[in-house]
């Protein structure tokens, strides 16, 4: 059997853009870099989508060894659905050139029955583009499906008993179907398309736009982005749709931004900020400042959303807070849970317990704290009137940022952390520290949850995760300083 030439995820990619296809096939070497924030995310892993064999348990699973192998595994799948096998995971196919693995293929007194995991809690358009493209190929190699069905996360779903997850509540079956059989048409198209463009000699002219960030950010930014202008990403104030349009209008430098009609007046103080060069900072935020108690809590934190659900009445990506460092002018402490659901309240209890004491806190984003300060009041009702006292004393600076308190020129629009530290501070913040990101100090959180015996006070890891959320406090409160100043 001929290699193929696009897959599932090829093919996703020329559906956002036929430029970062070829690019991406033909001239990988452009691709950027990726960061260790990035690696941390794609390492992951697949437990949802291996849990959602459980659904269908005493399958056999086809999945190739290597990558050398999908070819093998589009003839297993066809031996085992010959043999008479009733349900096979990763089912392979392959159809003029291009080649799909279904997770889950099921045979029932309908027939054949397709079902595709997706780890997230909501279906968006890609999926469906996804899911069209698999019946495509799986139905056009020969085997008619009767179904086929979009599995994903029932965000509803509260986990019973420690360990114990029940699939059947854990998952939503949505069937497709219709809406993807009404594709077909398009994606033959599609295909047609994206294997034409691997037959050229160059890559498309395809100009930069929103696409190249929607659905997915595109991994040659840096390369087609090299000679265009970045100054419409320092406008924090653009709401999204602003933004895209802007994007899709090629309305990117400073003198087109300049020219443009503006009925955002936030934005437009930013742009003149940006084009002048200097930051503001408003009354209403010095006052606020120079009024701080001295004792105020400057406040780092770092959460998990864990797909899975881990304590006995957790809901998937429920918001569970991991670590917490607080500095006042008195004090300076950083604490880690221990990992264990019977520890979780009593953790808890002390966070709150040592904000609610605090005249004011600063963090760098208030509504992530509230989001999680919500939660904790849902799990723990008992904390409810205490969560909301502390909410009411809390001051963000991203917050402060957006309701147009203060702007440096140069801030990002997406106002993650490292860069406003970088920017304000003009620093590269967690340079030679073990983690530098969120995501990094959760994985290392996971790692070592599942190990045993590691969670001791000597621990290398659980230093250098306190030693991350010490640094959020500590720059929050040089942020809020210079802001001072
Ligand atoms: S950066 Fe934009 S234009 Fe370039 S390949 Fe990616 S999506 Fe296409």
């Amino acid at each position: 059997m001929e290699k193929h030439i696009l897959s599932k995820s090829t093919f996703i990619k020329g559906h956002q853009c036929l430029k970062a296809l070829y690019l991406h096939k033909k001239r990988s070497f452009l691709r950027d870099k990726l960061s260790p924030e990035q690696l941390a995310k794609f390492k992951r892993g697949h437990k949802v989508g291996d849990m959602a064999q459980e659904i269908f348990p005493g399958g056999i699973d086809v999945s190739p060894k290597s990558p050398s192998q999908y070819q093998k595994s589009v003839i297993q799948t066809q031996e085992l659905i010959a043999e008479g096998q009733t349900i096979i995971y990763e089912a392979t196919f392959q159809y003029n050139k291009v080649l799909v693995m279904l997770d889950i293929l099921v045979k029932t007194e309908k027939g054949w029955e397709a079902y595709e995991v997706k780890s997230s809690r909501r279906l968006s358009e890609t999926y469906f583009t996804d899911a069209a493209l698999q019946y495509y190929v799986i139905t056009n190699s020969g085997l008619d499906l009767a179904t086929f069905s979009l599995v994903y996360v029932n965000e509803n779903y509260r986990l019973q008993e420690e360990g114990n997850i029940d699939v059947d509540q854990y998952f939503i079956k949505q069937e497709v179907s219709a809406e993807i059989i009404a594709k077909q048409a398009e994606i033959a198209e599609e295909i047609e398309s994206e294997l034409q463009i691997l037959t050229e000699l160059h890559s498309p002219k395809i100009e930069v736009g929103s696409h190249c960030f929607f659905p997915y950010s595109c991994d040659f930014f840096g390369f087609c982005w090299k000679k265009r202008s970045t100054d419409l990403f320092k406008l924090p104030a653009l709401s999204k749709a602003e933004r895209t349009d802007l994007l899709n209008k090629q309305i990117l430098s400073l003198e087109d931004l300049r020219n443009e009609k503006w009925n955002n007046p936030l934005a437009e103080k930013q742009l003149n900020s940006l084009i002048t060069n200097e930051p503001f900072i408003s009354n209403n935020l010095k006052v606020i400042l120079s009024t701080l108690p001295v004792d105020t809590a400057y406040l780092g934190f770092v959460s998990r959303q864990a797909a899975i659900p881990y304590c006995m009445g957790d809901k998937p990506y429920q918001n569970q807070l991991l670590s917490y460092s607080f500095i006042t002018d008195q004090t300076k402490q950083a604490l880690l849970f221990s990992g264990k659901c019977d520890d979780y309240a009593a953790f808890v209890e002390h966070f709150i317990q040592e904000l609610i004491s605090t005249p004011k806190i600063v963090v760098y984003d208030k509504e992530h704290l509230t989001e999680l300060l919500k939660q904790v009041a849902e799990f723990f009702p008992a904390l409810s009137s205490r969560i909301e006292q502390i909410i009411a004393k809390v001051w963000g600076i991203k917050q402060w940022i957006l309701e147009g308190e203060f702007y440096f020129p140069g801030l990002k629009y997406d106002l993650i952390f490292k860069d406003t530290l970088n920017r304000i501070l003009n620093i590269t913040p967690f340079a030679g520290k073990p983690l530098s990101a969120d995501v990094l100090a959760v994985n290392m959180f996971v790692q070592m949850n599942e190990s045993t015996n590691l969670f001791d006070a000597t621990n290398e890891d659980k230093k250098a995760i306190l030693t991350y959320v010490e640094h959020i406090a500590i720059y929050t409160q040089e942020l809020a300083n210079v802001l001072k100043q």
